[in-house]
């Protein structure tokens, strides 16, 4: 009520009485009452906008951050340095990698901090943060709708003397990867519901992180592990249990030239020709260890017989084969097989022939004029001499393969070589044999070892008259080509069929093992040929001879032309383990 009293006066000025009004303002006090809590309503309301939108524009700030990188560690960092912009003064992210311990991944505190309350918390995750991540719940002190009344509470970061903190659980698929914790030790309230929802907002944002982290890592792993099963020289195919094959690598391919388009996706038993048989004798473990067995079977491969070794692992999807092309070995084991019999049998022609001829000169049961006594005993030093020659191709091939061969590189005459060979190989030669030399006037001196190149034309030497069964003319030959030298044995012998001319000079190699022309011979001649060329920096290869027999040829550097080299070069290469010298392809 308001009370209004005024004085009444006459027309002279003289007051005549008082008057006294009540007026009721009961309801304009209300309205104005009401309009002041209105606005205070609106400036709340006002604030809390401005609140939720920091917290929005927090959210998302940090939601990029986390999204931007697959490195989650730094980008947590980060983020705990936008939370102590606003919401904390000390934020920390613990969290556990795959299995291993809980760890200390993010420390962050407010830039304004005093001194004395900036000493940092624990490296190590403190008892408190353990049990969060154990039991997946959260912690927050004081609790909530207790005030902190200036009281201390039990700390949940060590080392920092908080007034208010939070730790929630980092969960993401049901699983907890660590905890965020917030603290504050001066600035602001004790943390409330909000300050609860939004640590919990920003813990789940940054589980995600870590979970797209470990996914993005798992991708790389997986992916990388396909790079290496495309690269790797075996064979990898995977059956999965239905008998599909899932996976068929460029190496399967290969080896089987079977491509993955008719392989992938279809049954192992109809895909792969011959898969029903193998199956069943393809040694399968269940697990991967190293050392297990593996069988050895032929495969045919675009008509050609192919020999691989394979074996097998099961797992929960399938079973895993992994094979490999031992069509070589199988091939070199085939020809050392092939060799022993064939060196053998040269061993022992020559030996029973000594044997037989020394025996006869023991006799004492008949006499043997002088030339029956000679021809036994030339006899005797001929076939040790061949024995001899044998003994050393095997020896020479082996000490090759070593590599323990030290070769000289004196300049030499070449055309004077070749006449040495001719003549010290004519006195044995056979009468249907007419031995001929080709040398030019003209010739540069050779850079290489001048007893190996005889070598090596004796032994084509050898071979021109040992494959030439009906005789023939034998032409041993040598002229300059371009920087080179160049060196030939022509003979009109047997020849060397179409698509044998590279193989005849592999290890032990022999076009007729079986030796069903006569001719014996351990397969090594020519591959001794071969290395030794290579390894004088030369190149040798065969040529057909027109209609008949063949012309063996080989090209070695001129002395002339040839750079300035390191004394022991050419020597020390063939020591210790070195790469072979480059082979030539042959023409
Ligand atoms: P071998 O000891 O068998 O003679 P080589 O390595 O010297 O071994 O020769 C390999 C094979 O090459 C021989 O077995 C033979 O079949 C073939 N060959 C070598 N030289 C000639 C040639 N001049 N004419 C025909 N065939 C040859």
């Amino acid at each position: 009520m308001r009370e209004e009293v005024a004085t009444v006066r006459g027309p002279e000025g003289k007051p005549l009485y008082t008057q006294t009004l009540l007026i009721d303002i009961g309801e304009r006090k209300r309205a104005d009452e009401e309009r002041e809590r209105l606005l205070a309503a609106e400036r709340e309301a006002t604030a809390r906008t401005v609140e939720r939108q920091r917290r929005l524009d927090f959210v998302r700030e940090a939601g990029q951050v986390l999204g931007s990188s697959t490195d989650y560690r730094s980008a947590i960092q980060r983020v705990a340095e936008l939370a102590v912009r606003d919401y904390s003064d000390w934020c920390v992210v613990d969290v556990v990698e795959d299995g291993g311990p809980l760890e200390r991944v993010a420390v962050a505190r407010a830039e304004l901090l005093s001194r004395k309350a900036a000493v940092a918390p624990d490296q190590a995750p403190e008892e408190a943060v353990r049990e969060v991540v154990e039991t997946g719940g959260l912690q927050i002190v004081p609790a909530l709708g207790e005030a902190s009344n200036g009281k201390k509470h039990s700390a949940i970061l060590g080392g920092i003397d908080a007034r208010s903190s939070i730790c929630v659980p980092l969960k993401a698929q049901k699983r907890t990867l660590g905890a965020l914790t917030l603290a504050r030790t001066q600035s602001g309230e004790t943390y409330g519901s909000d300050d609860l929802a939004l640590a919990e907002d920003l813990a789940g944002r940054i589980a995600l992180a870590i979970d797209r982290g470990r996914l993005y890592r798992a991708v790389e792993e997986r992916a990388d592990a396909a790079r290496v099963v495309a690269h790797v020289a075996d064979g990898v195919l995977l059956v999965d249990r239905r008998g599909i094959v899932r996976l068929w690598n460029p190496a399967a391919e290969a080896i089987t030239s079977l491509s993955s388009a008719e392989v992938l996706g279809n049954s192992a038993l109809d895909a792969i020709p011959g898969w029903r048989d193998a199956v069943d004798t393809i040694p399968v473990s269940s697990s991967p260890d190293p050392g297990q067995a593996e069988v050895v079977i032929p495969f045919e491969a675009d008509g050609k017989e192919r020999w691989i070794s394979i074996s097998g692992v099961n797992f929960y999807g399938g079973t895993v084969y992994a094979f490999r092309d031992l069509t070589e070995v199988h091939h070199l084991e085939e020809l050392k097989a092939d060799f022993i019999a064939t060196a053998s049998h040269e061993l022992r022609t020559p030996l029973a022939a000594v044997y037989g001829a020394a025996q006869t000169l023991l006799r004492h049961d008949f006499a043997l004029d002088e030339g029956g006594r000679n021809r036994f005993i030339s006899l005797i030093a001929d076939e040790s001499e061949r024995l001899g020659r044998i003994v050393n191709e095997i020896l020479l091939a082996n000490q090759l393969d070593a590599g323990r061969l030290d070769l000289g590189r004196e300049p030499f005459e070449p055309a004077e070589v070749v006449e040495r060979v001719v003549e010290a190989t004519q006195v044995h030669a056979p009468a249907e044999v007419t031995l001929k030399i080709s040398a030019d006037e003209e010739l540069p001196l050779v850079a290489g070892d001048k007893d190996k190149v005889r070598q090596v034309l004796v032994n084509l030497v050898e071979n021109a008259i040992k494959y030439s069964p009906e005789g023939g003319t034998i032409e041993v030959g040598v002229a300059p080509h371009e920087d080179d030298v160049r060196f030939w044995v022509r003979d009109e012998g047997l020849g060397i069929p179409e698509g044998e001319e590279q193989k005849i000079f592999e290890k032990f190699y022999r076009l007729d093992p079986q030796m069903s022309r006569g001719v014996g011979g351990t397969g090594l001649g020519l591959y001794i040929c071969d290395e030794l060329v290579t390894r004088m920096g030369g190149r040798i290869w065969v040529e057909a001879n027109g209609k008949k027999g063949s012309t063996f040829l080989f090209e070695l550097q001129a002395a002339e032309s040839t750079p300035a080299v390191e004394p022991r070069a050419a020597s020390v290469e063939l020591h210790g383990f070195v790469p072979r010298a480059r082979r030539v392809p042959h023409k």
